[in-house]
């Protein structure tokens, strides 16, 4: 096993390809576009909540002359409507002050990060209910020794604190809950009373990403019960040999038949179900056929999703990036909590050089850590052409 992650390419790839996702039967129309238009004039005519300004920017961007397939994070920062995914996950929302919530958080998601103003609250918290994974992948930070031999990082949420932090997201009306992090988050133990938890909670964007190794048909059962809003089974590969790998340590006929299990029990026994599946295939090597994998994934999910790793890996043996000073999108849209309650800006970082702080009982809260010191430091630091300044952003693209 090698110390560091696979790194076959060096160099960030054209923006344009980072991430593109295809959705195998799309369903949106005109009418339910004028549907989620209408409501947002409505909402604008009486006493909102949002600013006049944010709805403006949403009905800017229910322009549906500019629809388009492209729902990830604005690299280029080009975008001026929402992905039709977008508008389709806003319509199974059943009513319409949802619908306008999920709406003005996409909108934020976006425009925030452009515009490098900070909301009150991170637009989406992402977190670690383990640390552990059950694989060694080839791009992972689980192949890196220094990393998984930390008997200190090492470790499974404890339900009090999760508790504690879903209870202060849900305070701050955050729409955005990304179950994931360093490990597998289906070898928590509790990890369906988490997702139950948040969603009981009105955290109405619960997104899970899981190598689907765990996904007995029991699982899928209860996972469909727990109404995750997305499920995103992360596989690299159309067929066993390039799968086993890089996802080493797991089988692939294994996992097609749970992916497919999985598929089954949704359209059988949860007919009513509005959690969307994908497929994610991250692209590293040149030999991984994606016509190949999204052949097969195609017909067990509803997405399925490219993304570019190399910009991802190996970031402490990267070299220096000096011209590299375009601030970090990422300190104006989201916060990493470890399963310690230990917060980071990024994953990237995964071993915590720039971490902010811990939150347990007696400790700070997202919130003051969001907008606290350390945040404002490196925003201003990033901002203003001192992004060098921070280990290892000085070795990162950033994003
Ligand atoms: S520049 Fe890279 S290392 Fe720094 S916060 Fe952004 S993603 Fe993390």
């Amino acid at each position: 096993m090698s110390n560091s992650p696979d790194k076959t390419i060096g160099v960030p790839p054209a923006d344009s390809i980072r991430f593109t996702c295809k959705r195998n039967q799309p369903k949106l129309n005109q009418q339910d576009i004028e549907q989620l238009i209408s409501a947002v004039n409505q909402e604008k005519n009486r006493s909102s909540k949002y600013s006049q300004q944010i709805l403006d920017g949403v009905l800017g961007f229910l322009d549906t002359g500019q629809l388009h397939d492209f729902e990830g994070r604005d690299y280029l920062q080009a975008k001026k409507s929402f992905a039709e995914s977008e508008l389709e996950m806003a319509l199974s929302f059943p009513d319409d002050e949802t619908r306008i919530k999920y709406l003005v958080y996409r909108y934020k998601f976006i425009e925030y990060p452009k515009n490098k103003i900070v909301d009150g609250f991170p637009i989406v918290v992402s977190l670690e209910p383990v640390s552990y994974c059950n694989l060694r992948c080839t791009m992972c930070f689980q192949v890196d020794r220094k990393f998984f031999t930390d008997k200190s990082v090492m470790g499974f949420m404890d339900m009090t604190l999760y508790r504690k932090l879903v209870d202060e997201m849900a305070e701050n009306q955050l729409c955005s809950l990304l179950f994931g992090g360093r490990g597998e988050p289906m070898l928590h133990k509790n990890f369906i009373e988490m997702v139950t938890y948040a969603t009981q909670k009105g955290i109405i964007d619960t997104k899970i990403n899981t190598n689907a190794t765990k996904l007995t048909a029991e699982k899928s059962r209860e996972l469909l019960r727990a109404a995750p809003k997305t499920i995103v089974f992360s596989v690299d590969a159309g067929n066993k040999q390039e799968y086993e790998a890089i996802r080493v340590g797991a089988n692939f006929d294994q996992v097609v038949a749970n992916i497919k299990t999985f598929h089954e029990i949704r359209e059988k026994e949860f007919p009513q179900s509005r959690s969307r599946t994908r497929v994610s295939m991250t692209i590293f090597r040149e030999s991984q056929d994606a016509k190949e994998a999204e052949n097969l994934w195609s017909n067990m999910v509803d997405e399925f999703s490219i993304q570019s790793a190399d910009f991802r890996v190996d970031i402490y043996d990267h070299p220096l990036l000096l011209n590299e000073t375009r601030p970090c999108a990422l300190l104006w849209e989201r916060l990493y909590v470890w399963w310690d309650g230990n917060m980071n800006p990024c994953d990237i970082d995964y071993r915590s050089h720039l971490g902010l702080g811990q939150i347990s009982k007696e400790r700070p809260t997202i919130k003051s850590i969001w907008l606290g010191e350390k945040m404002e430091k490196m925003r201003r630091d990033h901002l203003e052409g001192r992004k060098n300044s921070f280990y290892p952003c000085n070795q990162c693209y950033g994003l």
